[in-house]
């Protein structure tokens, strides 16, 4: 080992290899709930010191396992306890190559914080929508290889979508520039949403070119206090009919979520009186402010003569809107300071949402008295982070330890038989691998396995993740 070690301080010199001290950074997860131990981490800063990188680990058959920002959810970008793998660490590649108003596209290096690319794109007047909790640390690399949502997908897609090519560097260290910016290009094979969600199992990003938006003009956001979750369901129907495109965010939050955000931040506001449901709306109008209050006024006046809501308020400026979306994503903050979670990020048709949750709350509270549901997320496009809370004083690892596996499987019994999908837009990594193995298709498993080995074969590159068990 002491010879790939001497080959890696000479692939990115002897500063940027770590052995020693404290590497928690990024030998433990944003969650805490998985603490590897590598043989290193190297921090590579260009591409072609990726490739170096690779080589020298394919020819010590050593296995790597790639990390942007380590704010991942699903245990996939921390090395497992064994000592012997290479923790890659893109955090250096952190360069804009390019920005091409003209064609609306930016070409960021892997390493790039999400916010930083947001703020590239904001200098030049333009809009890379891409938005989660995560952006002041997460990276467009970790956001690619998760195939990231967050806030906006139900205008702009998911990361996939913000996409339009990659660098990657392959399991044999070989680079493939993929990053021309085109929206147009049926060549065979789309080999960039092969590498995009595969959660560095396939092969490391090393750059890609990002499509971006015109600026709204204006941009609103209300909170609207609802009585049960059929009503956001109709509430999202009539604000899709009456904003279209401008509907921009359409985000739910049950009241144990909210108040959980109450107990943990108390100076953050809470505009409105408690309801089982709060909804936050966001809208972009391409005319202007007095045009979007006035849509967004008859929207929640219409909902409010309907029944559908029972009080609204709209953001009167900037901060007063930024602190509203502060409310939401503090959720997950607050649910990590209550304590150790059960995490479910499960997607199903909109439709379905109501009479799975109705089903599922109600199973989940006879197995489990007294359990807490911290439900909220993204409905407009149909994904619930449905997380379970130990029961009040019950001590949160005890309770995961021994019923963890239960809790799952009445989630994603019911997930499977409402049509919907047990990862919306975290990805699989090492938390899920086993349900995917278990609920995926047998076809679509035998695929998926069929891909890592023609790409990977000697499963060097993140081993374990995704797919359970060896794939060499
Ligand atoms: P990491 O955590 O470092 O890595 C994630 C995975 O990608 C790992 O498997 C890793 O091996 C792989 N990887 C990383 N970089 C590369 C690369 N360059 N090439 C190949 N593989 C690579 N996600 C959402 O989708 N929507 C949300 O709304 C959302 N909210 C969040 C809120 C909070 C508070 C937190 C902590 C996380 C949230 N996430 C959300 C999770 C989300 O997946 C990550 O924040 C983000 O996409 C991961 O980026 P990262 O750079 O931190 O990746
Ligand atoms: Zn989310």
């Amino acid at each position: 080992m002491n010879a790939l070690l001497d080959r890696l301080r000479a692939c990115v010199g002897p500063t940027q290899l770590l052995t020693d001290g404290d590497l928690s950074a990024w030998e433990l997860d944003w969650r805490k709930r998985w603490r590897g131990r590598a043989l290193a981490v190297v921090r590579p800063g260009s591409t072609a010191e990726v490739v170096a990188v690779v080589r020298a680990c394919a020819e010590h058959g050593a296995s790597l396992v790639p990390q942007g920002g380590n704010t991942g959810l699903v245990g996939g970008g921390v090395p497992d306890a064994s000592g012997t793998q290479v923790l890659l660490s893109l955090q250096r590649l952190n360069r804009i190559r390019a920005l091409d108003r003209a064609n609306l596209t930016l070409t960021a290096e892997a390493g790039c914080i999400l916010q930083a690319v947001q703020q590239a794109a904001a200098d030049a007047g333009l809009l890379f929508p891409l938005s989660l909790a995560a952006e002041g640390s997460c990276t467009i690399g970790g956001n690619l290889a998760t195939n990231a949502g967050g806030t906006q997908v139900l205008r702009y897609g998911n990361a996939r979508e913000l996409c339009l090519g990659l660098e990657v560097v392959t399991a044999d260290g070989e680079v493939w520039d993929g990053l021309a910016g085109l929206r147009k290009d049926n060549t065979g094979y789309d080999l960039r949403d092969l590498f995009i969600g595969s959660e560095g199992t396939l092969g490391i990003i090393t750059a890609a070119t990002l499509e971006l938006y015109p600026r709204p003009a204006a941009q609103l956001t209300a909170f609207a206090a609802a009585a049960s979750l059929p009503d956001c369901v109709a509430l999202l129907g009539l604000a899709q009919a009456r904003l279209h495109a401008g509907l921009t965010g359409f985000e739910v939050m049950n009241r144990f979520a909210l108040d959980l955000v109450a107990r943990h931040f108390a100076d953050l506001p809470r505009p409105l009186p408690q309801a089982e449901w709060t909804v936050l709306l966001e809208l972009s109008d391409a005319d202007g402010e007095a045009s979007a209050r006035e849509r967004f006024e008859a929207l929640l006046a219409d909902a409010l003569e309907r029944g559908v809501i029972g009080d609204a308020v709209v953001a009167e400026s900037l901060a007063q809107a930024r602190a509203l979306w502060h409310v939401r994503e503090s959720i997950p903050l607050a649910q990590a300071e209550e304590g150790l979670n059960i995490k479910h990020d499960i997607a199903l048709p909109v439709s379905a949402i109501p009479g799975f949750c109705a089903h599922t709350d109600a199973a989940l509270a006879r197995a489990f008295p007294g359990i807490r549901l911290v439900n909220f997320g993204h409905l407009g496009d149909g994904n619930l982070h449905y997380n379970v809370q130990a029961p009040e004083g019950a001590p949160a690892p005890d309770f995961l330890a021994r019923h963890e596996h239960a809790v799952n499987t009445i989630v994603y019994d019911a997930v499977v038989a409402a049509g919907g999908s047990i990862s919306a837009e975290h990805g699989v990594g090492l938390l899920k691998r086993e349900e995917l193995a278990g609920r995926k298709s047998p076809v679509a498993l035998k695929l998926m396995r069929a891909l890592k080995t023609a790409l990977d074969p000697h499963d060097r590159l993140n081993p374990g993740r995704v797919l359970a068990g060896p794939t060499k």
